[in-house]
């Protein structure tokens, strides 16, 4: 595999910024850019986890001063002989130090390289090279918890004793089916899918923590919606700690989408405050309104804003019912005002309701609580195993319904040549899940996802 190399640190001025250097001739190309100040030191000629202080040079003209660690292989973080060039954390002069690198004979290294070549060497398995992509992004306690759990293998763990139940039942099953003249004991039927049951039982606790595990990991798109003065925008301010969104009395001034990250508990919500959802004859207003619709739509979690000192209107019910099926909570606002609306329509048609004042800053507990329990977070485990990505998810799943299906063909009779085809599935899902059998297509999207450098 040819010699990579990429700045890995961000593009701003900063203490330090590393060029990382990968590959076979890692410490060949690092010699031909890099000079210790102790002299007659050469980089090729030093044990692994050393350090040396000199200078780095293009075309024998000096870029910055740097220190050069060597990791020889397989003890990397790519498994491959590393440098890594800690300069001076200007982008003016990480980009000089990464052209001179790729002049002395490296490759400029793709998205994720780094972390690719450790899977592909064996240093992680493919749900914690997953793991190294939700710990660089986690933005919150939790998430640093349940994004180093992940990269710990607690996912793989967890699959690798589910998969181990199946591989066993089913080569018990092979080789009564294969060897009949052995006198192996035909196995119980019962006690086979009580194993796969047991087994999907497993998978299925994992999918059922998805969404909350997703909504820690990477925080939830969300939308306050709610008709025109319902005091959306107050409640995105009060969410949010600070004014953002234009507060009036007039009806529809907030025309457009308006947003902002703020934390509940340990999930970040990405707010958008829309525009007041109304019927409406003005264009502009027209087009903001259409935007809320989609907006709702797609959204993972809708704060759905309702006026209680105003009766319900057609406004109101429609947002109700767009919600039904969604990750909704129905927020009852203005409760410092005499009441006026239908709370009991409101909540028949919400599981999660919380009755605040965003004026008066009340009953925000409330709705903290009711969004961790409709997300599922309030009692999140961040020691647990966890999928973190739609892909891990889908295999589980698959592996999910091939139980299920070897437990249908075990009670419906079928042959034990059907249960283990369903046993294959299984395997084959949970095999890919960790990426110990994976197509090319598969690793190559999976790094895809990753920031150069890593
Ligand atoms: P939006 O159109 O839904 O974004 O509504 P705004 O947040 O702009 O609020 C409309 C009006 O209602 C403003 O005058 C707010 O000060 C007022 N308002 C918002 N929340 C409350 C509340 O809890 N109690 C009272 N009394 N007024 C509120």
């Amino acid at each position: 595999m040819s010699t990579v190399a990429a700045i890995a640190t961000p593009c701003a001025a900063s203490g330090i910024g590393i060029i990382r250097i990968s590959g076979e001739d890692a410490l060949l190309i690092a010699d031909r850019v890099f000079s210790p100040f102790s002299s007659g030191t050469k980089l090729c000629d030093m044990k692994g986890y050393s350090a040396a202080y000199g200078r780095v040079f293009s075309e024998g003209k000096p870029l910055d001063e740097a220190v050069a660690l060597v990791f020889r292989a397989p003890k990397s973080y790519t498994g491959e002989d590393v440098v890594e060039l800690s300069c001076h954390g200007s982008p003016f002069v990480l980009s000089q130090v990464l052209r001179a690198v790729l002049s002395a004979g490296a490759q400029p290294a793709p998205a994720g390289e780094f972390t690719k070549r450790a899977y592909l060497n064996g240093k992680l398995d493919l749900a914690r090279a997953e793991a190294v992509m939700n710990i660089i992004g986690s933005q919150g306690e939790d998430a640093r918890c349940a994004a180093l759990n992940a990269l710990d293998g607690a996912l793989g763990k967890k699959t690798q004793a589910v998969r181990s139940v199946i591989v066993s039942a089913a080569a018990n099953m092979s080789a009564w089916v294969d060897y009949p003249d052995e006198e192996i004991p035909e196995l119980d039927r019962s006690t086979l899918a009580e194993a796969f049951s047991s087994c999907e039982n497993e998978l299925r606790t994992l999918l059922s923590g998805f969404d909350a595990g997703q909504a820690v990991l990477s925080g939830v798109d969300t939308v306050i919606a709610g008709r025109p003065n319902a005091g959306k925008s107050t409640l995105m301010n009060l969410l949010a700690g600070r004014e953002l969104s234009i507060v009036t009395p007039f009806a529809g001034t907030t025309r457009d989408i308006v947003e902002q990250s703020v934390r509940v508990g340990n999930i970040l919500l990405r707010l958008a405050d829309t525009a007041g959802l109304r019927s409406t004859e003005d264009e502009v207003e027209k087009i903001g309104v259409g935007r809320a619709f989609e907006r709702v739509g797609r959204a993972g979690l809708v704060l759905a804003v309702f006026d209680s000192a105003e009766p319900l209107n057609a406004d109101d019910m429609r947002l109700a019912q767009l919600c039904a099926g969604k990750k909704a909570v129905a927020v009852i606002n203005k409760t410092d005002l005499p009441p006026r609306a239908d709370f009991e329509y409101i909540k028949a048609h919400f599981k999660y309701v919380a009755e605040i004042s965003a004026f008066e800053d009340s009953g925000i507990d409330t709705l903290e609580n009711a969004i961790e329990a409709v997300l599922g977070t309030e009692n999140f485990d961040t020691s647990g195993a966890l999928l973190t990505t739609e892909r891990q998810r889908m295999c589980c799943e698959k592996a999910a319904d091939c139980l299920n299906e070897a437990v249908d063909a075990l009670s419906s009779g079928m042959t034990l040549d059907a249960v283990n085809v369903s046993c294959d599935g299984a395997i084959a899902a949970l095999l890919e899940l960790t990426g110990e059998s994976v197509s090319e297509t598969v690793v190559n999207e999976v790094f895809a996802q990753f920031c150069v450098g890593k």
